[in-house]
C-alpha cells in the first residue's frame, strides 16, 4: 500500500513522525506492507522549488493508494501572493486528486469531556458525529460578480448542485452510515432554496438503494441549533460545501481541542487524503509541544477509509483511548492531575498501547 507523506510546515513534520510511528507498529502487528514516500508541499516547497505544489509531489500522490498530510503555512510565507502562498498547495492537492467529499469526525472522548463547552449532562458519554461535506461544488464554485446599480453596487453569489453531485456524495454518506449506527441526517435548506429542494430529492431517491438506514432531513437553522442542544441525536450528517463549511467547524468545536480531530477528503475511488484539521501551529512549532493525536486519528481513518482495515483502524482508535485512560495528555488537553507529556512521548504510548 502506497502513502504519500507531505510532513508540510511548522508542527507538520513533528505530529507526521509520530503517525509514522504508528504505521510502523500496525505494519508489523497485521502483517501488512506501507511503502512510504515523503514529498513536498507548503512553505517548504516554496523554498526548495519555488511552488507549494511541485508537479513532482502531485503526480507522486496521484500515483498512490493514500496520501497523509501533516500540515502547511507560516508566517514567513504569509505575505507572499495568494496562488504562492502554501496554502494554494492544499487547495491545488484537492483538486488534484478529485476529493469531493470531505469527512470530519467530531468525537470527544469521555475523558476529555471537560474541555467541551457544553454542559456534562448533554455530552453524556461522549460524543461521536460525522459530518461529510460536499467539497467541490455549491455556492463556493458557482457564479459570482458585481455591477454597479443607482446609488451603490450590487454582489451576487450562486448556488448550484447536479444532481451527478448531490448523488455521489450522498451515496458515500449512505456508506459510511451503513459502518456506523445506520442513521443519516441530511442537512439542507429546502424551505426557501431551490438547490436544496434538488438536494432532498435526491438523497431520497438515493436512499431508496439503503433500506436499512434510517435518513432524517433537516433545515440548516435547526441542524445548528440541535448540534448545541442534544449533539448526541446524530450520527453521520451529509450537506452541501457551504453548510458543511459552517457544521462540521461548529461540530469540531463541541469537543474542546483542536490537535484531537482527524479528517479525510475523499473521491470515486479508495485515494484518499488523510489530515489533521488543525494547522502548522507556528507558535509552538518546534518545541515538542503539539499534540499528535489527531494526525494519529488521521491515519486510522486511512486504514478505515482507503485500505478498508477496520481492525486495525479500530486498534489505533482504542490505543489513543487507553493513553488518555492512564492520564497522559498534551499541553493543549492538559488537565489539574494529568500527566504533562510532549509530541514524541505522546506518540511512543500510543504505539506501545497498539495490539
Ligand atoms: P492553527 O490550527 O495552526 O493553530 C491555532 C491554535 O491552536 C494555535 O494556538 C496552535 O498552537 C494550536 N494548535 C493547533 N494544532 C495544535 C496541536 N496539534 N497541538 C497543540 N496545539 C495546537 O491555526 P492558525 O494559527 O490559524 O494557522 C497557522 C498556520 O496554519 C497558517 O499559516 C494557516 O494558514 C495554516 N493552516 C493550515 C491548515 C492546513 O494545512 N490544513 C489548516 C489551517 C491553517
Amino acid at each position: 500500500m502506497k502513502i504519500a507523506v507531505i510532513p508540510g510546515d511548522g508542527i507538520g513534520p513533528e505530529v507526521i513522525k509520530q503517525a509514522c510511528k504508528v504505521l510502523d507498529k500496525i505494519s508489523q502487528i497485521f502483517n501488512i506492507e506501507f511503502e512510504l514516500k515523503e514529498v513536498l508541499m507548503g512553505g517548504i516547497a516554496i523554498d526548495r522549488t519555488g511552488v507549494p505544489l511541485p508537479e513532482e509531489t502531485l503526480d507522486e500522490c496521484k500515483k498512490s493508494d493514500a496520501v497523509l498530510l501533516g500540515a502547511v503555512g507560516g508566517w514567513k510565507w504569509d505575505s507572499l501572493p495568494g496562488r504562492l502562498r502554501p496554502e494554494a498547495g492544499l487547495l491545488g492537492l484537492r483538486k488534484g486528486l478529485g476529493v469531493f467529499a470531505n469527512l470530519r469526525p467530531a468525537m470527544l472522548f469521555p475523558q476529555l469531556k471537560s474541555a467541551s463547552t457544553l454542559k456534562e449532562e448533554v455530552l453524556g458519554d461522549g460524543l461521536n458525529i460525522m459530518v461529510v461535506r460536499e467539497l467541490t461544488g455549491g455556492i463556493y464554485f458557482g457564479q459570482r460578480g458585481r455591477r454597479d446599480i443607482s446609488g451603490g453596487q450590487e454582489a451576487w453569489d450562486t448556488e448550484a448542485y447536479t444532481s451527478m453531485e448531490i448523488e455521489r456524495v450522498a451515496r458515500l454518506a449512505f456508506e459510511i452510515s451503513g459502518k456506523r449506527q445506520c442513521k443519516l441526517t441530511s442537512v439542507d435548506k429546502a424551505n426557501v432554496l431551490e438547490s436544496s429542494r434538488l438536494w432532498r430529492e435526491v438523497v431520497c431517491q438515493v436512499a431508496k438503494e439503503y433500506p436499512d438506514i434510517t435518513v432524517n432531513h433537516m433545515y440548516v437553522d435547526n441542524a445548528a441549533m440541535q448540534l448545541i442542544r442534544n449533539p448526541r441525536q446524530f450520527d453521520v450528517i451529509v450537506t452541501s460545501n457551504m453548510f458543511g463549511d459552517i457544521l462540521s467547524d461548529e461540530a469540531s468545536m463541541l469537543t474542546g481541542s483542536l490537535g484531537m480531530l482527524p479528517s479525510a477528503s475523499l473521491g470515486e475511488g479508495t485515494l484518499g487524503l488523510y489530515e489533521p484539521i488543525h494547522g502548522s501551529a507556528p507558535d509552538i512549532a518546534g518545541q515538542d509541544k503539539a499534540n499528535p493525536i489527531a494526525t494519529i486519528l488521521s491515519v486510522a481513518m486511512m486504514l478505515r477509509y482507503s485500505f478498508q482495515l477496520e481492525a486495525a483502524a479500530a486498534a489505533v482508535e482504542a490505543a489513543v483511548c487507553r493513553v488518555l485512560d492512564k492520564g497522559y495528555r498534551t499541553a493543549d488537553i492538559m488537565q489539574p492531575g494529568m500527566i504533562l507529556t510532549g509530541t514524541e512521548q505522546m506518540g511512543d504510548l500510543v504505539v506501545d498501547e497498539i495490539c
